[in-house]
């Protein structure tokens, strides 16, 4: 077994993806470690309910030891043991985002010998998380592109506080991820806007989209209503996607109580325009979440806005596991990474 690695938590961005992107490398690469200070930088630090699903979950995916695996705890100790593919079920418990469980576990199964299938309970559509929809049209599409076989369907959204939600990864082992370049803003070729209202009057969507043509002058059949009752929450998300030959873009607001349906509207299209006007490939979100498979295929590059400091962060983290040099090179606006294996 190697040398144990020890991430100080509070390093860069603070938050829980230092935590997350360290324990699905430390699984992955059979690597002991521990977390200090974990999320010192957010106003809740340590572990919450989402955490401490994800760190759970890695340990069983590997029969690893953990130490320290309390709500609240801000250090944890892992030594991972060899992953096992196979029928896992995470769920989160509450509210918190199974979509950060997923984007967690999949780095270690993906390199497994043998495929996997895991059923993902909480949160699918939460603030500062990825959107369920982001991940199956954003992200995946690019993991798939680099070699991962990987589908995911949804069988429930879920929202805050109720939560509730459930999707299902099924997740081909024995991967060898291949590196891509994504450098190029190609033309936009397909427009989407999704208003989903779930358990709340669907007059939300209406209004919602109908400010979406206002502001954005998208034609009506790319303006989607998607109203489901069923015995969850209640909750609302807009999604307004842009999709290049290549990659896509989906900017998305939650809709909350104090929030008028215009206004989520409006944050919305001011976010989808900023992308635009950006003119790179690569939007913010999706930028720090290609570091980790951008590693791991130890090559490729892409261009992205400034770098944000989940991006710069993860960069941090994935250098103290890989060898891999990842070089920034900026172009007014636009910096392109690139990967190389050391
Ligand atoms: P952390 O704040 O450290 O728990 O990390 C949050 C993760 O969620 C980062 O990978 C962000 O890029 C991602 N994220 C936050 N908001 C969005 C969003 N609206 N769309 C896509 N990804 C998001």
């Amino acid at each position: 077994m190697s040398e144990e690695l020890h991430i100080d938590g509070s390093e860069g961005e603070g938050g829980g993806q230092i935590l997350r992107t360290s324990f699905a490398l430390a699984a992955h690469l059979g690597r002991p470690l521990r977390v200090s200070k974990i999320r010192a930088g957010r106003p809740k630090p340590g572990l919450r309910r989402q955490h401490l699903t994800c760190v759970r979950a890695v340990a069983e995916l590997c029969d690893g030891t953990l130490h320290g695996d309390e709500i609240d705890s801000s250090e944890v100790f892992f030594e991972p043991g060899t992953v096992k593919s196979g029928e896992y079920h995470f769920s989160v418990g509450t509210a918190g985002s199974a979509c950060l469980v997923f984007q967690t576990v999949l780095w270690p199964l993906l390199f497994a010998e043998g495929d996997s299938r895991v059923v993902f309970e909480g949160g699918t559509h939460n603030p500062f998380a990825p959107p369920f929809d982001f991940i199956e049209r954003a992200f995946l599409p690019i993991i798939k592109r680099m070699g991962a076989k990987v589908s995911l369907s949804l069988e429930r959204a879920g929202f805050m506080p109720a939560g509730g939600g459930r999707f299902v990864a099924e997740i081909e082992g024995g991967c060898t991820l291949r590196p891509t370049d994504l450098c190029e803003a190609k033309p936009i070729v397909s427009r989407r806007a999704t208003a989903l209202v779930a358990n709340l009057p669907g007059t939300i969507a209406i209004r919602e989209l109908r400010e979406v043509r206002n502001l954005l002058h998208w034609k009506n059949e790319e303006c989607l209503p998607r109203v489901t009752q069923d015995d969850g929450g209640p909750g609302n998300v807009l999604l307004l996607e842009v999709a290049r030959e290549d990659v896509s873009e989906i900017a998305s607001v939650i809709g909350i109580r104090s929030l008028p349906a215009e206004d989520v509207a409006a944050i919305g299209a001011k976010a989808i325009n900023k992308y635009l006007s950006d003119n790179v490939p690569v939007g913010a979100c999706l930028a720090d979440q290609l570091v980790v498979p951008f590693a791991l295929a130890g090559g490729g590059s892409y261009t992205t806005t400034a770098p944000s400091e989940h991006t710069t962060t993860n960069i941090d983290v994935v250098g103290r596991f890989c060898a891999i040099e990842i070089t920034q090179t900026v172009q007014g606006n636009a910096t392109t990474m690139s990967f190389a294996s050391l």
